[in-house]
């Protein structure tokens, strides 16, 4: 039984006050039982956030790593290990802004989903095709082949200790989100591709669902078969939207 994930992606929003205000309503937040719970805002508030979680069962997590694990003469970037030093214990790897817009290639990806692991991180791999992909009938190739690029560099054995989220990128913060239907059968690719190599990996691994979720539509994703919880942007910035969404994990 995969207990469901639900994190919170912060993306680059926040001030120290706005931070201390979401670190407020979060914590009044009646959580459910049964399901894991993430928050990952920018790394500099990452400190204010472990801070005022304490003692609330939400663990926190960050949106990038290094491609080398430990501290070193890499400018402006954030070692894996000074994450899990300031008490991360997830990171977002590859998520679409990053790929789309900072130009990530999937070496620089499989280097950083292990250099999380090295340092006891969990990395959360994002994966997800364009509009244009799943127009031109695309979408599980696209998938597939960023999934089989870590599965290649790392070994399936890597998956165990690992989330993925299904972001189709045309979903990510457009209000637009992938049926429960379009979502499944993306999430099943997935673990039948993982199922080639291990079937202890695929039936343990978490697979997120990431796009646009709100409240409104969270139940009847998590609702699938193949679907363990979300990966929210947006209304992961508004404790009581992101407080309904972890209990729609929980029912
Ligand atoms: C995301 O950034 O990972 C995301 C899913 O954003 P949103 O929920 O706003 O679409």
């Amino acid at each position: 039984m995969r207990r469901p994930l639900v994190a919170g992606n912060w993306k680059m929003h926040g001030t120290r006050a706005s931070v201390a205000e979401l670190i407020r309503g979060l914590r009044q937040l009646a959580l459910p039982v049964g399901v894991e719970i993430a928050v990952i805002p920018p790394a500099l508030y990452v400190t204010q956030v472990v801070t005022g979680l304490e003692g609330k069962a939400i663990g926190v997590g960050a949106q990038n790593c290094a491609v080398e694990p430990m501290q070193g003469a890499l400018t402006g970037e954030i070692a894996a290990s000074q994450l899990a030093d300031s008490g991360c214990a997830y990171v977002l790897v590859g998520h679409s802004e990053r790929r789309q817009i900072l130009g990530e290639s999937e070496a620089m990806l499989s280097r950083k989903f292990a250099a999380a692991q090295a340092c006891g991180l969990i990395p959360i791999l994002c994966i997800g095709e364009t509009l244009a992909q799943r127009e031109a009938g695309k979408t599980l190739e696209v998938v597939q082949r960023q999934l089989g690029s870590v599965i290649e560099q790392l070994g399936v054995g890597a998956f165990a200790r690992a989330v993925v989220a299904y972001e189709p990128v045309w979903a990510i913060g457009t209000g637009l989100t992938a049926s429960p239907e379009q979502a499944q059968e993306v999430h099943a690719s997935i673990r039948a591709q993982l199922r080639t190599e291990s079937a202890d990996v695929a039936r343990g691994v978490r697979i997120l669902y990431g796009g646009s979720v709100k409240a409104a539509n969270a139940a009847e994703l998590f609702a699938m078969p193949d679907i363990d919880g979300g990966l929210i942007g947006g209304a992961s910035l508004n404790a009581d939207e992101f407080g309904a969404i972890c209990r729609a994990a929980g029912s």
